[in-house]
């Protein structure tokens, strides 16, 4: 049998010949296959059982049209999608995106890296995603609404809470949650709580559960940092985008004594040297669902620059990227190394390039990827799941404390996994072996399925 690099080399090769024209699940291929080769060498089992020719394939892809009506009367049409990736370990889980740039690839990168994700949290879910290359910007409530009900009406006889369990992601989030929700329990004539997370707080939702992104990469962030004797406060943070994950990773880095002196949305950036006013970003992101432009007229001394790649030019100690894929290239991440960042933490799914995170990872930045960072809201989602099963409802403390630990044992399980396989100190590799260890495992015992 061929070595496990090249046998990696050339499943890889066959990945990007079936799925031609999707860039971003190559990438997130590229890098999981990379890092498992040393995994592999030892278990080469993996191979022999096509553990890795099923893992790179998603169980099953659903595409649907998605009609609804505008405020106008006139007919629009989205097209719908659900990966549901892997199923080793628990339900297909994983968030639900509406944006105009979701298409097939996307989601597949997605659903891959949460099967990953989902497994590190020590939670029984499998991975999944899905979404619709809706736009939510500037349509009414009762466009959202119409909107998430049409969606729902196909996706509802796809999921359940022993089969499938959609969350939020960009552009959905309790609004839309709330939205879908009603529509599938009218569907189904059945309150079934456990089939969505991210919910009210009056109806089966979660304490901690918005927060929980955000506040588990800080949490994670954290962890990185004590481990090499460093710590958040008196820091000067960089945190990309402003919507769910980005305010409150910025809201826990202030509890924490850090600063946070710039925030971003996908048309500029804000730079305000006191400090980011959290209370105006809440303000006009989940309130008025304005522009991040409107910081300024609150904040006059604080600067509005166009274009959003910008932020990273920003002399910083810490950066968080909670936007999107690949917002820090080559070049942004060879600034921020140049001006002194110390530690990057992924709030986003996959927001550096393969080429930046490899600028980080040979420059010492401590790098906390994506798949282990920003795993507190799949982890919050699942404990959403399990006070919806016990019909009980856990205080915010108990929650929090839930979260915390969790992040504290997916950075130990990362850090010892890249240390037994020889790279130290490389989260990226250790991430990716302790997620899949486990997800491995469960597939040669179910057999080939
Ligand atoms: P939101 O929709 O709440 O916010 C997204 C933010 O990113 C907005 O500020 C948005 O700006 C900006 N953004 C979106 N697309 C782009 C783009 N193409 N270029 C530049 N900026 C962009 O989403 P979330 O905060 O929920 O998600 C952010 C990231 O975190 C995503 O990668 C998501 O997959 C990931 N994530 C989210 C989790 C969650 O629990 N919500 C869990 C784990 C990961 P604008 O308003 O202008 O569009």
């Amino acid at each position: 049998m061929a070595n496990a690099k090249q046998y990696c080399e050339e499943l890889f090769q066959r990945v990007t010949e079936r799925n031609a024209h999707e860039p971003e699940f190559h990438q997130a291929v590229k890098e999981v296959l990379e890092s498992l080769v040393p995994v592999l060498e030892k278990r080469p089992e993996y191979i022999s059982l096509g553990i890795m020719e099923r893992i790179v394939e998603p169980e099953r892809q659903i595409i649907f049209r998605v009609p609804w009506v505008d405020d106008t009367g006139k007919v629009r049409v989205n097209r719908g999608f659900r990966i549901q990736f892997n199923s080793a370990i628990g339900p297909y889980k994983g968030g639900i995106r509406f944006h105009p740039s979701v298409n097939v690839g996307i989601l597949k990168f997605l659903g891959f890296e949460q099967t990953f994700k989902n497994s590190l949290t020590g939670l029984p879910i499998g991975g999944g995603k899905g979404g619709s290359d809706f736009d939510p910007k500037g349509k009414s409530d009762g466009e959202v609404m119409r909107f998430c009900q049409s969606f729902m009406t196909e996706l509802y006889r796809h999921i359940g809470q022993d089969i499938d369990v959609p969350a939020g992601d960009i552009g959905v989030g309790g609004r839309e949650v709330g939205y879908m929700f009603g529509q599938f329990k009218r569907i189904k004539n059945a309150y079934e709580a456990g089939v969505l997370t991210g919910k009210g707080l009056t109806f089966g939702g979660s304490l901690v559960r918005t927060q929980a992104t955000g506040y588990g990469l800080v949490y994670f962030l954290d962890e990185m940092l004590k481990d090499k004797g460093m710590a958040i406060a008196g820091k000067t943070v960089l945190v990309s985008g402003s919507g769910n994950v980005s305010i409150y990773a910025t809201e826990k880095v202030q509890q924490m004594g850090g600063k946070v002196v710039a925030v971003s949305d996908s048309n500029g950036y804000v730079y305000d040297a006191e400090g980011i006013k959290l209370d105006t970003v809440k303000r006009i992101k989940e309130i008025e669902r304005g522009r991040i432009s409107e910081y300024v007229k609150a904040h006059p001394k604080a600067e509005y620059h166009e274009g959003c790649s910008g932020i990273w030019t920003i002399k910083c100690d810490i950066a968080l990227p909670c936007a999107t894929q690949n917002e820090i290239d080559e070049n942004s991440a060879k600034i921020l190394v140049k001006n002194g960042c110390q530690a990057v933490a992924e709030g986003a799914n996959m927001p550096t390039t393969l080429e930046g995170t490899k600028v980080f990872l040979d420059s010492g930045v401590l790098f906390g990827p994506a798949k282990a960072a920003n795993a507190g809201g799949v982890a919050t989602s699942a404990l959403e799941m399990s006070q919806n099963s016990m019909r009980l409802s856990w205080t915010f403390e108990e929650v929090d404390a839930k979260l915390k630990n969790i992040m504290i044992n997916i950075f130990k399980n990362s850090s010892k996994a890249a240390e037994d396989y020889g790279l130290k100190g490389n989260l990226v590799a250790g991430a990716n072996m302790a997620g899949f260890l486990k997800v491995a495992e469960a597939m040669k015992a179910q057999g080939l399925v």
